[in-house]
């Protein structure tokens, strides 16, 4: 017997998955500052995004003078001695010319058994010179001071970490250059690099970038992560788009790794809004949950091979991650069309097929791709 109710409840039960899926696209909660030592707190780490952010820092001014000493000083408390990468950089692109003198702040956590490659991590102190940067990048500088607090609170790693802050990198990715110029050293020190960025102010951290040849990282990843937000389908869409990051001259230095960045409140991006007081804690958290578990992991494990076959993956739920070698794609397609198919025919055969059913059922799939 077929109650109209009946008829609405394959509807009704798709409309409430898709509000769940859209639900649990969340960062975590951000942890109290009276969490164990050895933990990732975004309340801690918030007394860093006051000062970093406290006004506008772009490239050579002197408020960046002194987000690079507050840097100097907060690496010095955390028992860590910090240098000065102090470069000219001259850089051209499609017939436009920069020259620049970057600071990059840079300091190591010296693994147990030194002489392996360490992993990067990396994040930009410079701001945009209209913008405090509190999402872009006082969360990825602030997400690194308290991830090195939390890795000095526990047992030492086996692999040496290195803590890059570059600068200048709203003025052409400058300090990331200067960093990666020298490109045989960089292979040769470097086993993985993690990059910190927002492009906005709220919402969860995704890891929005793989390096090709991404099976052995996404693997780890997998592993490692406590709340995975990722998809090959955001990295297909980035590069098709005009930006770059820091990590694109990593990634172009043959480095593998991962990029993050929150994209909620994108009016926020680049705007004197971009203050401590309106950016997302959960979004600082969940840069933190990424950074200091895959600094333990990768801290632990050999980095001698970090390539293999590229993988697919994405969440079809929450921080639920699925991932499978891409090369089982085409087969998955073309059972998915087969199915399909067969379903077509079948409803074509019992007299169940109609022009109306077929359009609202197509756009019920288009509609869900948001
Ligand atoms: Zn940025």
């Amino acid at each position: 017997m077929k109650t109209p109710l009946f008829r609405w409840l394959p509807l009704l039960g798709l409309l409430l998955v898709a509000a769940l899926a859209v639900f649990l696209v969340r960062p975590p909660r951000p942890v109290p500052a009276s969490a164990p030592a050895n933990e990732f707190s975004a309340y801690r780490a918030q007394r860093d995004v006051a000062v970093l952010a406290g006004r506008p820092h772009s490239l050579g001014s002197p408020a960046n003078a002194e987000v690079r000493d507050y840097l100097l000083s907060r690496c010095r408390e955390l028992g860590l001695s910090a240098s000065i990468q102090d470069i000219s950089v001259l850089f051209a692109e499609k017939g436009q010319a920069t020259a620049a003198h970057v600071q990059n702040v840079i300091t190591r956590l010296p693994g147990r058994q030194p002489g392996g490659k360490a992993v990067l991590v990396l994040a930009h102190y410079d701001s945009q010179p209209h913008t405090p940067g509190a999402g872009d990048d006082g969360a990825g500088v602030a997400a690194m001071l308290e991830a090195i607090r939390a890795l000095r609170a526990g047992p030492p790693l086996t692999n040496d970490v290195i803590w890059l802050f570059t600068d200048g990198e709203e003025a052409g990715l400058l300090g990331a250059r200067a960093y990666a110029a020298d490109t045989a050293r960089l292979r040769r020190e470097v086993g993985v690099a993690l990059n910190f960025e927002g492009r906005g102010n709220a919402g969860p951290s995704l890891t929005f970038e793989v390096s090709p040849q991404n099976g052995w990282v996404i693997g780890e990843y997998a592993r490692a992560v406590p709340y995975p937000m990722a998809s090959s389908l955001f990295y297909e869409a980035y590069r098709h788009l005009p930006n770059n990051t820091d990590f694109t001259p990593l990634r172009q230095a043959g480095i593998t790794g991962l990029n993050f960045a929150f994209v909620n409140g994108y009016p926020y991006y680049h705007s004197p809004a971009d203050t401590p007081a309106h950016l997302d804690l959960g979004s600082l958290q969940h840069h933190g949950s990424y950074l200091l578990s895959l600094v333990r992991h990768f801290g632990n494990i050999s980095l001698a091979h970090t390539k293999g076959p590229d993988e697919t993956f994405f969440n079809p739920l929450g921080s639920w991650l699925i991932h499978y070698p891409a090369g089982w794609n085409m087969p998955l397609t073309q059972l998915t069309i087969s199915l399909l198919v067969l379903a077509l025919a079948l409803a074509h055969q019992r007299g169940r097929l109609s022009w109306g059913s077929l359009l609202g059922g197509l756009l019920a799939w288009v509609g869900g791709w948001p």
